[in-house]
């Protein structure tokens, strides 16, 4: 028979706080393993923290995703956008399944050309764009998606020297029943900025029209939201044949929809209230294929989706540093890992769960991250059986917005670990060191003549 774990005695006052219809056991079952790779073998071989990618629930969501849509429309395009994960292979992964990719920085948009996305397959948002990004756009043929007017009239400039016609987009802001409004980028719909930057756009004859975009905003939790902006930008679309007689070629939707996380303060956990990607193909292809399009006009339906797209396959392990009680009796457990590499930690409770087997006793705890600042904290209440130091755990659904998001400050980013459907795990970032940090700083002359 197994030995069963020590665990210290302890004598607690109850704290009768509020209950849930759930009661408060641990909803976890240890999870020692990720896609067969043990969780153990992987902070042995890649270090603690590390944050791993299952290639295998990358692609199955890309497919779920694709499917949703081409069962309902017939043209869809994804294009991954960059700023939610842009390591190279992670790109590369959605590249392969067929996605364009989505950029809104220079930055971005150089690194999806070195990933080998031929220039016509890079969507420009972002209301950024130097004229070195500009120029390099129109060069490489890649839609360009007009935030303001200043860069609508940069841009015909540029055209007019370069002697080309750009192919560009407007992105529209509209209301969509979601408070507070996403109305700082792009053109409004209801107030005529759209239809101004349409005629303008037309008009001017300098650039070529050829889509739509709309963003309405991120963790969207209302399917109904993209139907009023399909209908919206379907309505643009169809005045612009009427008007000038000219076919819009693309409707991109943009991205926004909810992943299967927690948001803080929520009663009922994500995975059971978070619509799935059929009820948003649902509302935009119903609201399309409606919309009065003749067959040849019907534009192709772009999806920039970048949060449910990646954020079930990643996970961050970690270990624990050390426990203590907090001054009212709270256990605390001080991880490995804090809010600068989770970064989500501020607004999603996440799943967090033991990777080593826990006897039936939990716990109201307190985690907290290594850093020496009060905000680092990583989940403000959760209920798990006590952890002992330097025992692991599995943090999930991090594989959005934290590997771009994080900050170097006190420690060093961990290594990101890709699981391959190839059997093997492979590094695809390497854990930062102080020479990488160091490579950037100056140090002037003289500040070095002295003694200590
Ligand atoms: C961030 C962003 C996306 C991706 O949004 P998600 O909420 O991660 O799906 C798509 N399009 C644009 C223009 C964006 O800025």
């Amino acid at each position: 028979m197994k030995r069963q774990q020590y665990e210290r005695p302890l004598i607690q006052r109850i704290n009768s706080g509020i209950m849930n219809k759930f009661g408060t056991k641990t909803e976890y079952a240890p999870v020692t393993h990720i896609d067969d790779f043990s969780v153990k073998e992987l902070i042995k071989q890649y270090g603690s923290p590390v944050f791993v990618i299952s290639e295998k629930t990358m692609r199955d969501t890309y497919k779920e995703a694709n499917r949703a849509f081409k069962t309902r429309y017939p043209k869809v395009q994804f294009a991954w956008s960059y700023k939610t994960n842009y390591i190279n292979a992670v790109c590369n992964v959605f590249h392969q399944e067929g996605s364009w990719a989505e950029v809104v920085s220079g930055f971005e948009y150089k690194k999806a050309l070195q990933n080998g996305m031929p220039g016509n397959k890079i969507i420009f948002n972002g209301p950024d764009k130097t004229d070195e990004d500009l120029i390099s756009a129109i060069n490489n043929n890649s839609p360009i998606h007009i935030d303001h007017l200043d860069e609508l009239y940069r841009l015909t400039e540029l055209a007019d020297e370069m002697k080309k016609k750009p192919n560009v987009a407007i992105r529209v802001n509209m209301d969509t029943g979601i408070y507070p409004m996403w109305d700082r980028f792009g053109f409004n719909y209801e107030n005529g900025q759209a239809w101004d930057a349409i005629n303008k756009i037309i008009l001017g004859d300098k650039l070529e029209l050829v889509g739509l975009h709309t963003h309405i905003g991120t963790f969207m939790l209302s399917p109904s939201a993209y139907a009023i902006a399909a209908n919206k930008l379907a309505d643009l679309a169809l005045g612009v044949k009427k008007k000038f007689g000219r076919t819009i070629q693309y409707i991109d939707m943009g991205g926004g929809f909810a992943s299967k996380n927690t948001l803080k303060g929520s009663y009922l956990p994500g995975s059971d209230t978070s619509p799935d990607f059929n009820q948003f193909a649902e509302a935009i292809c119903t609201a399309l294929l409606n919309a009065g399009f003749v067959e040849k006009d019907l534009p192709l339906l772009v999806l920039e989706t970048g949060r449910a797209m990646i954020d079930d396959a990643g996970y961050l392990l970690g270990s624990v540093i050390a426990n203590k009680r907090l001054s009212d009796g709270r256990r605390a457990t001080i991880m490995d890992f804090g809010v600068n590499i989770l970064f989500t930690a501020f607004w999603y409770s996440h799943k967090i769960s033991p990777a080593q087997d826990f006897s039936t006793y939990t716990e109201d705890t307190v985690l907290y991250g290594p850093l020496c600042m009060n905000i680092d904290v990583v989940r403000d209440q959760i209920t798990l059986p006590p952890l002992k130091k330097d025992d692991h755990v599995v943090v999930h659904t991090v594989g959005a917005y934290n590997m771009t998001q994080w900050m170097q400050f006190i420690s060093m980013r961990p290594a990101v670990v890709m699981l391959g459907l190839d059997g093997k795990s492979h590094l695809i970032r390497k854990r930062e060191t102080i020479e990488n940090i160091e490579a950037n700083e100056v140090m002037p002359e003289y500040l070095l003549k002295f003694k200590i």
